[in-house]
């Protein structure tokens, strides 16, 4: 079969992969010059199960009207994009009740789980380099009610078995003794030993590498919009010309909203930018070792060898990319406040910003799989699990094409359940 697969990010990227695998003919279309340019390009580095908590829970939507206008808030909806995207808004709301909630964290970390497995598979097949961390993930708390929380989410889970520890600050220190200078004003945390870290632009060129020259790149190709007859795509009309294939799969992020809405279709996600900050540091020797989510500044820290990654923010603000000094500014003041040791290394050093659209459902949890429409299948909606879940959905999505029977259900992530 021939088969063309739009978006060369994560998703694209391992779809590619596991369809090559198969003995398919593949086409990967990019606008970008080269693989994983987008969101997929210096995300916060996380391979994280034990985070799939949507976002839309009944916490977050108590606090969404308070952060309206704040500027340092973590989670900030600009008021044009509060109305442009209100039927989203208003499906985001109804999935933050508890028991949609629940649902969808349980959705999610059976995908992310099965998606772990995969990628360790996959990483030993193709012999990966992305700077592989397995030390797990210290999620911190300042306070006893945050904590109490945290503790609640994990509980929650009740269908899963997430592996995790309630630590104290001595075992805080054992586990990660970079952070003795703030020790005291942390509470405790929890400590998740199964997940993983890394680089996830490092892991799409790694991939990518692996596919070449098996697969076909059409790089710096802009698809302007899919062609459709009755129901099924005829094409793809590009910057570069029509191309077409019998099968076509939709991975291009945020984007896929609109490369959907050409052919009648629509996806229920919304861009929310986030940020980051990567800062080198002179001495790999002495940096920390563990990736460390703060809950209450919602911020994550990831070392990778000599480098730390400082990930964060939600904004809903439509497809602006553009990079906030201030936004960067703060990640790189959570990152000295966390480790002071390093606060005049790093203010003499350069921070690398970023800003990504996550391309973020309305339930929070991805869209995968086939369609009304009968040979384009989609996969895409990751929000903040895009590298988490990436390897278990391009699987599933691969399964269904293939018309093979998956190691788990992939209903629960059709677009159907709209
Ligand atoms: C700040 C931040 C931190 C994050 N941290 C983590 C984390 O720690 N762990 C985790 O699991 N996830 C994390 N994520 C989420 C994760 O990065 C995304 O979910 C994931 O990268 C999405 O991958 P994708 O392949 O769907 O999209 P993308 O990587 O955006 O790929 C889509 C591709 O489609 C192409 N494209 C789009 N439109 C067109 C068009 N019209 N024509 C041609 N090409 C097109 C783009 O060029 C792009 O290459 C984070 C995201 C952000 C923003």
């Amino acid at each position: 079969m021939k088969i063309i697969v739009v978006g060369a990010g994560l998703q694209g990227l391992t779809t590619a992969y596991f369809l090559k695998q198969q003995g398919h003919s593949v086409l990967v279309i990019d606008r970008q010059n080269g693989p994983g340019l987008e969101t997929s390009f210096a995300n916060g580095g996380m391979l994280t199960p034990s985070q799939s908590a949507p976002w839309n829970n009944p916490e977050m939507l108590r606090n969404v009207f308070k952060l309206l206008y704040s500027n340092h808030a973590p989670l900030k909806i600009h008021p044009a994009a509060f109305f442009s995207s209100l039927p989203w808004m208003l499906n985001f709301i109804k999935n933050s009740s508890i028991k949609h909630f629940s649902l969808n964290q349980e959705k999610n970390y059976l995908l992310a789980q099965y998606s772990q497995q995969q990628l360790r598979t996959l990483r030993e097949e193709l012999n990966l380099k992305y700077d592989l961390a397995k030390r797990g993930t210290l999620k911190i708390f300042r306070s006893l009610n945050d904590m109490k929380q945290g503790v609640e989410l994990c509980k929650s889970l009740h269908n899963s078995e997430i592996n995790y520890n309630v630590v104290n600050q001595d075992e805080i220190l054992k586990l990660e003794p970079a952070l003795e200078h703030v020790i005291n004003n942390i509470f405790g945390g929890i400590y998740f030993p199964d997940d993983e870290s890394g680089d996830a632009y490092k892991f799409c060129q790694s991939i990518y590498s692996n596919l070449t020259p098996d697969v076909e790149f059409s790089f710096n190709t802009n698809v302007i919009q899919l062609v459709r007859k009755n129901d099924q795509i005829t094409g793809i009309e590009t910057s570069k010309g029509l191309v077409s294939s019998d099968i076509y799969v939709l991975a291009a992020g945020s984007y896929s909203k609109y490369l959907g809405k050409s052919v009648g279709l629509k996806i229920p996600i919304e861009p929310v930018k986030g940020y980051s900050a990567t800062v080198s540091v002179l001495s790999s020797d002495d940096i920390p070792k563990l990736p460390v989510i703060d809950e209450t500044r919602h911020i994550a820290i990831t070392p990778f060898s000599n480098r730390f990654r400082i990930a964060g923010m939600a904004e809903l603000c439509g497809y602006n990319t553009r990079i906030s000094k201030k936004r960067i500014n703060t990640l790189v003041g959570f990152l000295k406040e966390l480790y002071p040791q390093y606060s005049k290394e790093v203010s003499r050093l350069d921070v690398i910003p970023w800003s990504g659209l996550r391309p973020y459902c309305s339930d929070g949890v991805p869209v995968l799989g086939d369609c009304e429409i009968g040979n384009l299948y989609l996969n895409t909606g990751h929000g903040h699990l895009g590298w988490t879940m990436s390897v278990g959905s391009s699987r599933l999505v691969t399964d269904q094409i293939l018309d093979k029977q998956s190691d788990i259900d992939p209903m629960p992530y059709n677009i159907n359940r709209f």
